[in-house]
């Protein structure tokens, strides 16, 4: 297999599901592997409000950055303010497209401080919802920030003045090439699920790779077609994916 996978997990903040945590760091370390961690520098989403707050979670995400694990900027309260699905069209809800450029300026700026305060280099910006417009863009790279972790690509590829590290699974498969981002959200994985995660975090282990060589192998390549077809066709069957479930889910309360 020649495909390389990334790890990342979604909405770390304070107050996550340390419990369900604790065995996914355990294996996560047992396998040397170094995920991304999208960090929400400022949680207001009482969703992501499941345990009481770790106390020195900054100094834990430091002490993560300092082991060689990646950490992303996850917007900056996880509220969702619009309903524009920006420019990967996934989700209709989001924290920055839509918005004009002055007030997303405003929230990414509070959003890097934040972890500048607390000592932490943000190394990717990831989206909540995946939703993010050209004004997002323009200020991240203002910001320094260069990289973002989304898109439906097989493999890293610059565009618009942002190396775009392509997400395209939310559990690991096997593919013969290719670059995986494997996106997981911890806080609520039922007990079969943890299980699997953790199986799957073995099993893929060797394929795995981190941020930093992604960054380092793709930082000069740019689109290429082969770039341009694989997202459009990604993106055709999530949108399938996405309509299958939404008709099973209406099917299941018209029965109920
Ligand atoms: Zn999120």
């Amino acid at each position: 297999m020649r495909a390389r996978y990334l790890v990342r997990f979604d909405d770390i903040c304070p107050t996550m599901n340390w419990s369900l945590w604790a065995p996914i760091e355990e294996v996560l370390h047992a396998c040397g592997v170094q995920p991304i961690l999208a960090v929400v520098p400022d949680n207001r989403d009482p969703k992501l409000q499941v345990e009481p707050p770790r106390p020195d979670f900054w100094g834990w995400v430091r002490e993560k950055q300092t082991a060689g694990w990646s950490i992303a900027l996850h917007g900056y309260q996880h509220l969702y303010e619009t309903t524009d699905a920006g420019l990967l069209g996934i989700n209709a809800r989001s924290e920055f497209a839509g918005l004009p450029f002055e007030r997303q300026r405003e929230k990414l700026l509070r959003a890097v401080e934040v972890f500048h305060s607390h000592g932490i280099r943000p190394e990717a910006f990831v989206a909540p919802g995946h939703s993010f417009d050209q004004h997002t863009l323009l200020v991240l790279q203002e910001l320094g920030i260069t990289v973002i972790s989304d898109g439906f690509f097989l493999y890293p590829r610059v565009h618009q003045g942002m190396l775009w590290v392509p997400q395209q699974m939310w559990q690991f498969r096997p593919a013969p090439l290719g670059v995986w981002t494997v996106c997981f959200h911890h806080n609520r994985l039922g007990a079969r699920d943890l299980r699997r995660l953790i199986v799957d975090i073995q099993r893929f282990a060797r394929f795995t790779t981190s941020l930093q060589d992604i960054v380092h192998t793709y930082r000069n390549r740019g689109s290429r077609p082969i770039d341009i077809l694989f997202a459009r066709l990604w993106r055709l069957v999530l949108r399938a994916k996405l309509a299958a479930k939404a008709a099973l889910a209406a099917t299941s309360e018209a029965v109920l």
